[in-house]
C-alpha cells in the first residue's frame, strides 16, 4: 500500500488524557480514534493489526476443527431472565428496549445465545463433542473505561465454547484449547503465562487466566523472573519459592489477555441444553468458555514491545511486512522494488511521498512500528543497494537490490503468510 493514499495521519504531539504508552502510540501512529472514554474505531492501520491477529487464531483453530459463526449484539431479555443473568450480571449489562417495549441486552458476554442454539440443535450423543468459536463485538457498560484499548465499553473479543458429554470430555477439551492458546500467544510473541484462577470465584469449576507482566496491568500475579512461571496472587503465598525452579517469585503487575473457564451444567441446565445416550437416557451437556479480548492484545503488544521512538511490532501482527521508505533520488528504484516485493507475497507499506523530508519518513517508521525498514535513495542506488534496517535493531545494513529478497527471507526478517 502507497502510504499515499492511506487516509490517516501521524501525529507529533502526544494526546491529552492519553496516559499509558499504547494509549498514545496507538493514536499518534493512526492505529485507533477515540469517539469518547472506552469506545473506539479501529482505522485501516489498526484495522490490519485486529485482521492479522484474527488470522493467527483462526489458522491454530483450523488445525483443530473448530468451527466459526457469528451471534448477533441484540439479545432478547428473555435469554438472560432463563439464566438468571439479567439480575445478576448487575450495570455491566446494557440493557434497552426495542420500539414496542420489549426488553433487550447488548452482548456483555454470547453463553446465552449459544446455549440457546445448542440446546435447539443439540438431539444425540454422537453429536458432541464440538467446539465453535465466533470473533463478534461485545458491550459493556463498565464503571470506569480506562487506558485507551485496554479496557473499553464496546470491543471485539474471540470466543468459543465447548460441548462436551461428561467431565472427563470437558477435561480433554479445556485442555485442548490451554494448549491451542499457548500456540496462539506464542505465533504472535505475546509472553502470556497460563495462571490458575482461584476455585472460588468461579465456583469450583477449573479456570485458567493468560497473564502479560506489565507494568500497565491492573491485575497482580506471582511471578518467577527465571523460569516465567507465574500464578493466582489468591492461590501461592507472596514469598513462597518457585515451584518450577525454586527461585524467589515476586509480585508483578500483569494484563489478563485471555481466560478459560469450566462452565460444567450451568448454562445447560439454565437453558436445556440435553442430549440422549445409547440408551435413551438423557443428561446436560458439559461446557466451557474461552476468550481473548482482541484490542486488548493489541494494546498489550504496544505495551511491551516499543521505545521512546515508537511501535516495536511483532512480526506475526504488524500490519504490513516491510516499509520501503524512499528518498530523494530512489523514487524510480523504490517504485520497481516495491511491486517486485508485493509480487513475492510480502506486504508493503510503501512511503513514496515526495512533500515529506527524509527525517520525516524515518520518524514515522519508527512510530508506526513495522518490523523492517527499507530505505532507497541517490545514495543506496549508486551502489545498486539499498539500506535494510530492523525496527528492533540499531544497525543498518547496505544490501545489494538483487539479493534482497533472498535476504529478506532467508533471515526471517519478514512473516510471509
Ligand atoms: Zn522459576
Amino acid at each position: 500500500m502507497r502510504q499515499s493514499n492511506l487516509f490517516t495521519k501521524t501525529k507529533k504531539e502526544t494526546p491529552k488524557g492519553a496516559t499509558f504508552i499504547s494509549h498514545q502510540l496507538l493514536l499518534r501512529a493512526g492505529f485507533v480514534y477515540q469517539f469518547a472514554s472506552g469506545i473506539y474505531a479501529l482505522l485501516p492501520l489498526g484495522f490490519r493489526v485486529l485482521q492479522n491477529i484474527e488470522k493467527n487464531i483462526r489458522a491454530e483453530f483450523n488445525k483443530i476443527g473448530i468451527q466459526e459463526l457469528r451471534m448477533s449484539v441484540l439479545h432478547p431479555a428473555e435469554l438472560w431472565k432463563k439464566t438468571g443473568r439479567w439480575e445478576a450480571a448487575g450495570k455491566e449489562l446494557w440493557k434497552t428496549k426495542s420500539r414496542t417495549g420489549e426488553d433487550m441486552a447488548l452482548a456483555m458476554t454470547h453463553e446465552e445465545t449459544i446455549s440457546a442454539i445448542a440446546a435447539d440443535i443439540l438431539r444425540k450423543e454422537n453429536e458432541l463433542p464440538f467446539i465453535v468459536n465466533q470473533f463478534s463485538t461485545k458491550v459493556r457498560d463498565e464503571e470506569r473505561p480506562r487506558g485507551g484499548l485496554l479496557r473499553l465499553r464496546e470491543f471485539l473479543m474471540q470466543d468459543a465454547y465447548s460441548f462436551d458429554k461428561d467431565e472427563k470430555g470437558l477435561d480433554s477439551s479445556f485442555d485442548k484449547m490451554i494448549g491451542v492458546y499457548k500456540n496462539i500467544f506464542e505465533k504472535m510473541d505475546i509472553p502470556a503465562i497460563a495462571v490458575k484462577a482461584s476455585a472460588g470465584l468461579m465456583g469450583g469449576a477449573d479456570s485458567y487466566e493468560f497473564m502479560v507482566v506489565s507494568s500497565s496491568g491492573e491485575d497482580e500475579i506471582v511471578f518467577c523472573s527465571k523460569c516465567g512461571f507465574g500464578a493466582n496472587v489468591e492461590i501461592f503465598k507472596k514469598g513462597d519459592e518457585c515451584p518450577e525452579c525454586k527461585n524467589a517469585t515476586e509480585i508483578k503487575k500483569s494484563i489478563e489477555v485471555g481466560h478459560a473457564f469450566k462452565l460444567g451444567t450451568k448454562y445447560s441446565k439454565a437453558m436445556n441444553i440435553m442430549y440422549e445416550d445409547s440408551k435413551g437416557e438423557k443428561h446436560y451437556v458439559q461446557m466451557g468458555c474461552y476468550g481473548i479480548g482482541m484490542e486488548r492484545l493489541i494494546a498489550t503488544a504496544v505495551e511491551i514491545s516499543h521505545d521512546e521512538r515508537g511501535i516495536i511490532w511483532p512480526k506475526t501482527i504488524a500490519p504490513f511486512n516491510v516499509h520501503l521508505l524512499s528518498l530523494r533520488g530512489g523514487e524510480k528504484a523504490a517504485d520497481k522494488l516495491y511491486q517486485d516485493l508485493e509480487k513475492e507475497g510480502i506486504e508493503v507499506f510503501y512511503d513514496d511521498m515526495e512533500d515529506k523530508s527524509a527525517g520525516e519518513k524515518f520518524a514515522d517508521a519508527d512510530l508506526i512500528g513495522i518490523p523492517l525498514r527499507i530505505v532507497v535513495s541517490e545514495r543506496t542506488i549508486k551502489e545498486d543497494s539499498v539500506e535494510v534496517k530492523e525496527r528492533d535493531k540499531k544497525e543498518t545494513k547496505l544490501i545489494k537490490l538483487k539479493e534482497l529478497i533472498d535476504y529478506c527471507v532467508s533471515n526471517k526478517l519478514v512473516y510471509v503468510k
